[in-house]
């Protein structure tokens, strides 16, 4: 049976269109036949990447702690996204790096970001990446008190190790990172006696959620541990409050609508998930960190910029996903349309490896977007249907909920996720059933660069 009138889910379906801005993902929209034309030419699904966008939230990050008055520093969380483009922007624009593993931190050296620009973060490291950090004059987190040791030994023999001190949150109690504060005494003590070995230049946290009160109180909280650290001699001028800037994905109403009117029955196979990403932010990115700076610490009467300021400390800032706002987006071709009762299952040339969310058992939530083919119109009647992935497993669904396209999609037609740079592309990727990696295409709008590239990181398996 084919359906051609409009299925009735689709009137029922709350929708949740993603904010498309310039530089970035906007060109989506006036370029259909550039990406028509790429999807020809890698013959597969691919990731955009725009790197034009990652430099306007790295300046806006900066001016924040500008207009703040205060000493900051930005170091981009490399895990976030595994291309080249953003770390060799970092290293153009003087902004740090945070990596944890010897193949990221080999990466972003070999990029052009210098040794002293990277954090190295993580929980206990290998003895290589911890040799790499100490050699090229890396921030090295440490994570526990075996781990100072460690650093301590090696360093006697390499160098004088530059390290944080990451500290447990006391909100976090059940976190496995960090250390709490009795073994932060010892870690200091170890510290002061070990001047040769290493300089504790600063204490980091990185919290879940993306609460700017949390954030605010415990680098408050750390204040007093720089207090503590420098009466024994230690320099601690900078605290890490990590990552956990948010991004707004779609508008606030679109986002009250589908969290009071979610139903099983918007879902394929009335599939469920016990939380999603909160996908509207009122305060997001750098507008965050401004929030942060202007907060009152618990139990102080000043804020935190105000406090900084004073204590002579600098604030470091490890954004991930937001430095990657509006900076990529994926594009898959639809195979194949199936219809069962009231709404359709669209089939796609990639699968869910490439929208990790579905494997954190959550789903990528802003609608994606229909580019038909052969120019037919990008709109006409509603169809509502969820997108399945290319692979022989039942589970293989890239969204699960049934999302109302303004029109019905056909094989041939692109369908792209937006906004997926930030988590979303590379993390889980393999070639499960031999089916092509995305490729990452660059795409900028300088005057002299090539209107689209390869990055220079393919990624293992993927091929260009
Ligand atoms: C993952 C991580 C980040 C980045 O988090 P975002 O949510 O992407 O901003 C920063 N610091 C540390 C230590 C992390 O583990």
């Amino acid at each position: 049976m084919e359906l051609t009138a409009t299925p009735p889910a689709a009137l029922r379906l709350p929708s949740l269109p993603a904010h498309l801005e310039e530089p970035g993902l906007g060109v989506l929209t006036d370029e259909p036949e550039l990406l028509h034309e790429l999807a020809a030419g890698v013959g597969g699904p691919y990731h955009l990447l725009f790197p034009e966008r990652f430099d306007v939230a790295a300046a806006e990050f900066a001016t924040a702690f500008r207009d703040a008055g205060v000493d900051g520093r930005v170091y981009f969380a490399k895990k976030s996204n595994k291309a080249a483009c953003w770390v060799r922007r970092c290293a153009e624009l003087g902004v740090g790096v945070d990596v944890a593993s010897l193949g990221e931190l080999r990466a972003a050296l070999a990029d052009g970001v210098r040794g002293d620009a990277l954090v190295v973060t993580g929980p206990a490291k290998s003895e290589d990446l911890r040799r790499l950090a100490i050699l090229q004059g890396c921030l090295l987190g440490v994570d526990a008190l075996d781990e100072l040791e460690r650093v301590i030994e090696l360093a006697s023999g390499l160098g004088r190790a530059r390290i944080s001190l990451r500290c447990l949150p006391s909100r976090e109690p059940a976190s496995r990172f960090g250390l709490h504060e009795t073994e932060l005494l010892v870690a200091l003590e170890r510290c002061a006696q070990a001047p040769d070995a290493v300089r504790l230049e600063a204490f980091s946290f990185h919290l879940s959620g993306y609460e700017v009160a949390p954030r605010a109180d415990l680098a408050g909280r750390l204040l007093g541990w720089c207090a503590r650290a420098r009466a024994l001699g230690l320099p601690a001028d900078a605290i890490s409050i990590g990552g956990g800037f948010a991004v707004d994905y779609v508008d606030a109403a679109a986002w009250e609508r589908f969290r009071t009117r979610l139903e099983p029955e918007h879902f394929h196979a009335d599939r469920s998930f016990a939380s999603y990403y909160p996908y509207h932010s009122p305060v997001a990115g750098a507008r965050m960190l401004d929030a942060v700076l202007a907060a009152t610490p618990e139990g102080e009467a000043e804020s935190l910029a105000t406090l900084l300021r004073r204590a002579e400390v600098a604030l470091l800032c490890e954004p991930g996903r937001a430095l990657l706002d509006q900076a990529g987006s994926t594009v898959f071709t639809v195979q194949g349309v199936k219809v069962r009762g009231d709404y359709g299952i669209v089939t796609v040339d990639g699968t869910s490896l490439s929208m990790s969310e579905q494997w954190f058992n959550s789903e990528f939530l802003p609608d994606p977007i229909v580019v038909p083919r052969d120019g037919r119109p990008a709109s006409g009647s509603p169809f509502a249907a969820c997108v399945a992935g290319a692979s022989c497993l039942d589970c293989d669904m890239i969204t699960w909920r049934k999302v109302t396209f303004p029109v019905r999609p056909q094989a041939g037609d692109l369908l792209v996720y937006v906004n997926t740079a930030g988590y979303q592309m590379d993390s889980n990727e393999s070639p499960f059933h031999d089916l092509p990696l995305p490729p990452k295409i660059v795409v900028e709008r300088r005057p002299g660069a090539a209107r689209w590239r390869f990055d220079e990181h393919p990624g293992p398996g993927v091929r260009r």
